[in-house]
Formats: structure tokens, sequence, C-alpha cells
């Protein structure tokens, strides 16, 4: 056919094909021994979230003075606001809806919410994912069995190339934002 060319597929030489494979062999024990790989193991690894990290909220109820604002902002409609024995109505978040937007933390003239580096996390059921007030007290909890051989990892560059760099502390899961 008219502007087309057959390439032939490359047929190296018998020392060339012995070089080759050794090449691949040495890649092979290399990544073996000393792995370059720059994708983690989730969610057995967590990439360490930066500063700033739009993660699950929590709540100072001491600080609310229950204006509503966060909930009215609230761009995905997960804010309900719940009353509580004192009189006052204090927001629940509804993560089957939440976006992670932190509009309510931006909004929050009195600094009630406070954002964690924390977003890994399962429910069992649409309903168990609205969290109450008291729950978002406390903040996401990561059970002590739960946490046995995970750690963060993050990248780090060391001269031109790029690496994981792991860190076994399990208490930098969940971080909440200092003031
Ligand atoms: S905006 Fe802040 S003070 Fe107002 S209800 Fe929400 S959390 Fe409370
Ligand atoms: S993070 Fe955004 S979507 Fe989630 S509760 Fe706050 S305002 Fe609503």
């Amino acid at each position: 056919m008219a502007g087309v060319r057959k390439i032939k597929p490359p047929s190296p030489s018998f020392p060339e094909r012995i070089r080759l494979h050794l090449d691949a062999f040495g890649v092979a024990l290399r990544e073996a021994v000393k792995p370059s790989r720059m994708t983690i193991q989730y969610p057995r690894e967590l990439r360490k979230r930066p500063k700033g990290f739009r993660g699950m909220l929590v709540l100072d109820v001491e600080k609310c003075i229950s204006c509503f604002q966060c909930a009215f902002v609230c761009p995905a409609n997960a804010i309900h606001m719940k009353k509580a024995p004192n009189g006052k109505y204090y927001p629940c978040v509804d993560y089957a809806k939440c976006i992670f937007c932190h509009y309510c933390e931006d909004t929050c003239t009195k600094g009630a919410w406070k954002s964690t580096n924390f977003m890994d996390v399962a429910f069992k059921s649409v309903e168990e994912m609205l969290l109450t007030t008291e729950k978002l007290i406390n903040g996401p909890e990561v059970p002590e069995e739960e946490r046995e051989d995970e750690y963060v990892v993050e990248y780090e560059v060391k001269g031109t190339k790029l690496g994981l760099k792991k860190d076994y502390s399990p208490e930098k899961l969940v971080e909440i934002e200092e003031d």
C-alpha cells in the first residue's frame, strides 16, 4: 500500500540477546532488593498528607454558637443541626453527602471546625455515615488492632531521584489541624 512501510522486528545477535536477558535479570534483582516503586500498597500504606489537607472534620462544641452558618453554606446539604439537651442546636455531618470542601470550616467565625489529615474510613451502612455531634467532637478513631503493620509513606527527593520514605509512627495516621 502506498505510504506504508513495513518495519522489521529487531533481531539481536546471540551475544546481544544474552546481554539483554542479563540486563532484565539485573533490574529484577535490584527491584527485589531495593525497590524503586512510586506506588503505595494502600490501605496498608498511607501517603503522608500535606499540611492543610481537608480530611474528616472535628467539632469543638465549646466554640460553637449555634449560628447555623455552616449548615446554610454546605453545598452538599450534608450538615444537619441537632438539638442538644441544653436547648442549643449543634451540627451533625452526613458523610454520605459530604464532598470535603470544608466550606463549613472556612465560614465558621468561631473556629469551631477543625480538619484532620484522615479520610480513610469505611462505614457498614448509610445510616452510620451520619456522624452525630457527639461523634464529631472526638474525631475519627482508628482501633489499635487495625493499625498493626500500617505506616505512612512520603515522597523524598535524593539528588535527582524521587523515592518513598516509610514512617512507622502510628499516631501520625490521624492528626488534628493545629490552631
Ligand atoms: S458555623 Fe460554627 S458556630 Fe455556627 S453553627 Fe456552624 S460550627 Fe457552630
Ligand atoms: S466539608 Fe463541605 S460538604 Fe462536607 S459538611 Fe463541610 S461544607 Fe458540607
